[in-house]
């Protein structure tokens, strides 16, 4: 039965599970090592709250039940000692999530389901560094998360049927949609979501249009309900290059190679909307567009 979880990394992805979650009830400590994300994440979980109160799918009583749901952490050992899930939602950096794996699977208890919300690294690695294989598992919630419906449930080699299916239960309280696929690079989301952006940049990088052109051609020709260069500054530049790089290694295709001008940008530190600028520019620390694009 779980009932209190830890959510693992409290940038974009963290404050949306750390909300949803409190949401429905469940005791959530929110952990990150940098304390200004923390309060950050209160703040941004606190505004999204308020947007649900203004648009009455939300009662005041019910925002103020879920951020007491919430407690804040600096430390992963002490925040997992008493969780029976632990979802993490840290950087997309494999040796960074090894190391926060080894310490969750030291500090929680042994009935803990470990679950990682990674874009792309491999569950079964991941599960191979613990010592219960069986009980990790990929929940990869889709941003922002409180909004999209979508949980891709990922089973590694090791997965349990009855941690799968556990997992797929709680997606489920969540008010979300589970699909289930394999442990393959990129799993389903990022195996072909990947490819379109990393083929718009392509498609900027050898002048076959600008900005506005590539998003509104898929805006309108496509339905999509955002272009793909601005969904990859909403994804974040850096998350984006770090997928594909794990495609392109896992695959050993170079259809996979990311476009020299994400590593570009990646490198100068444009990382999207989260730091103001990418593809286009932002008020920084919001999503508002403040002027287009420095792509002309
Ligand atoms: P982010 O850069 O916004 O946040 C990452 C957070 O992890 C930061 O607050 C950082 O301080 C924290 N962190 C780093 N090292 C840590 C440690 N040792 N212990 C605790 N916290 C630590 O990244 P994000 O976009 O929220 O992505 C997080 C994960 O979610 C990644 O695995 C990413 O692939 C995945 N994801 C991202 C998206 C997206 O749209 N951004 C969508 C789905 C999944």
């Amino acid at each position: 039965m779980i009932k209190n979880i830890s959510v693992i990394g409290a940038g974009t992805m963290g404050n949306g599970i750390a909300h949803v979650f409190a949401q429905y009830g469940f005791k959530v400590n929110l952990i990150d090592v940098n304390p200004t994300q923390l309060q950050r994440a209160m703040a941004t979980i606190g505004k999204n709250l308020d947007r649900q109160v203004a648009k009455g799918t939300l009662t005041e009583e019910q925002k103020k039940a879920t951020l007491d749901n919430i407690s804040i952490l600096p430390d992963v050992s002490e925040g997992v000692k008493d969780a029976d899930l632990v979802v993490e939602a840290a950087t997309e950096n494999i040796d960074l999530k090894l190391e926060i794996f080894r310490l969750m699977d030291l500090g929680a208890p042994p009935h803990c389901i470990l679950a990682t919300n990674t874009s792309s690294i491999s569950i079964t690695k991941i599960a191979a560094k613990t010592n219960r294989a069986d009980k990790v598992v990929g929940m990869h919630f889709m941003n922002p998360v409180p909004v999209m419906k979508l949980v891709e449930v990922i089973d590694g080699y090791a997965t349990s049927k009855e941690v799968t299916q556990t997992i797929v239960e709680l997606s489920k309280q969540l008010g979300k949609i589970p699909c289930v696929v394999n442990d393959y690079p990129g799993f389903i989301a990022n195996r072909i979501l990947m490819p379109m952006i990393n083929e718009a940049i392509y498609s900027l990088y050898e002048g076959v249009a600008g900005v506005e052109e590539i998003d509104t051609v898929m805006k309108l020709g496509m339905a999509h309900p955002m272009g793909p260069l601005q969904l990859a500054d909403f994804i974040g530049l850096d998350v984006c290059l770090a997928i594909l790089k794990v495609l392109h290694d896992g695959f050993g295709n170079p259809k996979y190679a990311p476009c020299p001008l994400l590593v570009n940008m990646v490198t100068a530190g444009k990382l999207g909307a989260k730091n103001g600028e990418g593809f286009y520019m932002y008020t920084p620390g919001s999503k508002e567009l403040v002027v287009s694009s420095r792509f002309k």
